[in-house]
């Protein structure tokens, strides 16, 4: 790292060591920057932390002195380590970090004026932002500032990017608001709700029409990401150029059936739940009640046909295990392991 970087010389405390954690704290590491983590010491991550040859330290301990406190724990978990621990410990000017902008676009996290407060939204999941790095390659990302006391936030968001591999595959500013409502969005009804739905709707209905649970899965789970591949290399063209003319028929005359302009409306209803902060309401109340409507959902969808056939199918073909340390502990068993000690 050159001494006109912007982070030369500055402590980060990477609070956190899940999907983007893990990730980020590796990266930066890697990029030559002096990462503390700080964990709950009670967490299961910590262990992992060890494993990878961290010596993690309790949140409190890791924002003393640190000039910039990375939030990488669930948004959820992020108002109360604010409050609890990293508020009390801040240094004078020391900078906040998100890879989300919920907390601070809905305001359930208000630094006082005199901090910095900056965006690095990876587009992408953690795992793929340590592995693509490690390649030599990067997850682009979205970079904001939210407050710049001293005019130099712009230039530390740029240089985190570029230290965990954003700076590779493209790195696009924008704002807190647009971030967190696009990003909700996208996850909502593009990529995980309307995705996953499609799947299984397709699947149920080949299944209910009598055709093989197997044949559905190949069909309708399996080759998504051939199409999905596709598509991020080249957009509709090249999966045009990939697919027959029979596909392309079906595609271009059928398509539009599926996803026709109610499917639009709800879109839009979606966005605005989104925009007047009705989702974030919902998910915070959710989440301070214990998530009983989340575990029930979680359950009812883990327990689908479509799981019991693909694991069986997924047998057959070791290589889509992912060679990832934290897979073990994904995000989401830590956080089931972890939550009730939270
Ligand atoms: P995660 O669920 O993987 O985080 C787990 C980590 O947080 C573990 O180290 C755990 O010990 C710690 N943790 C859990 N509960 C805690 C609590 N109550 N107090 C303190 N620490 C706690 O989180 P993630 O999915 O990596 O998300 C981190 C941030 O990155 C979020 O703001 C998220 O929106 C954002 N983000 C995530 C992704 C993604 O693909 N996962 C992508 C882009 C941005
Ligand atoms: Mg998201």
């Amino acid at each position: 790292m050159t001494p006109t970087n912007p982070l030369h010389g500055k402590t980060l405390a990477v609070l956190g060591y899940g999907s983007q954690g893990r990730a980020h704290a590796l990266n930066l590491r890697d990029s030559g920057v002096q990462v503390r983590l700080g964990l709950r010491p009670d967490g299961a991550s910590w262990k992992q932390a060890c494993a990878d040859g961290w010596q993690p330290m309790p949140m409190a301990e890791a924002t003393e002195g640190a000039d910039m406190i990375c939030f990488l724990m669930p948004d959820t978990a992020q108002p109360a380590a604010f409050r609890d621990h990293v508020e009390p410990n801040l240094a004078p000017g020391a900078t906040l970090m998100f890879a989300h902008g919920f907390n601070i676009h809905y305001g359930t996290i208000n630094p006082a004026e005199a901090h910095p407060v900056i965006l690095i939204a990876p587009k992408g999941p953690g795992a793929l932002v340590r592995r693509e790095f490690e390649r030599g390659r990067g997850v682009p990302c979205l970079t904001a500032t939210h407050s710049d006391p001293r005019g130099d936030a712009a230039a530390m968001a740029q240089a985190y990017a570029d230290a965990i591999g954003g700076g590779r595959a493209g790195i696009l500013e924008t704002n807190f608001a647009e971030e967190t409502e696009t990003d909700l969005f996208g996850e909502q009804a593009v990529l995980c709700g309307g995705a996953t739905e499609l799947v299984v709707a397709g699947f149920e209905t080949l299944v209910e029409a009598g055709y093989q649970p197997e044949v559905a899965y190949y069909e309708c789970l399996h080759e998504l990401k051939l199409i999905v591949d596709l598509l991020q290399e080249g957009g509709l063209a090249r999966m045009h150029r990939f697919i027959s003319d029979t596909a392309k028929f079906g595609d271009l005359s059928r398509g539009k059936r599926i996803i026709d302009d109610a499917t639009r409306d709800r879109m839009r209803e979606i966005l605005a739940e989104i925009q007047d902060g009705r989702f974030a309401r919902e998910w915070l109340a959710e989440d301070a009640s214990g998530r009983p409507r989340y575990d029930a959902l979680l359950e009812e969808d883990l327990k689908h046909p479509i799981e019991a056939v693909g694991a069986r199918l997924r047998a057959n073909m070791p290589w889509l295990k992912e060679e990832d340390p934290t897979e073990n502990s994904t995000p989401s068993d830590a956080r089931s392991i972890e939550e009730p000690a939270a």
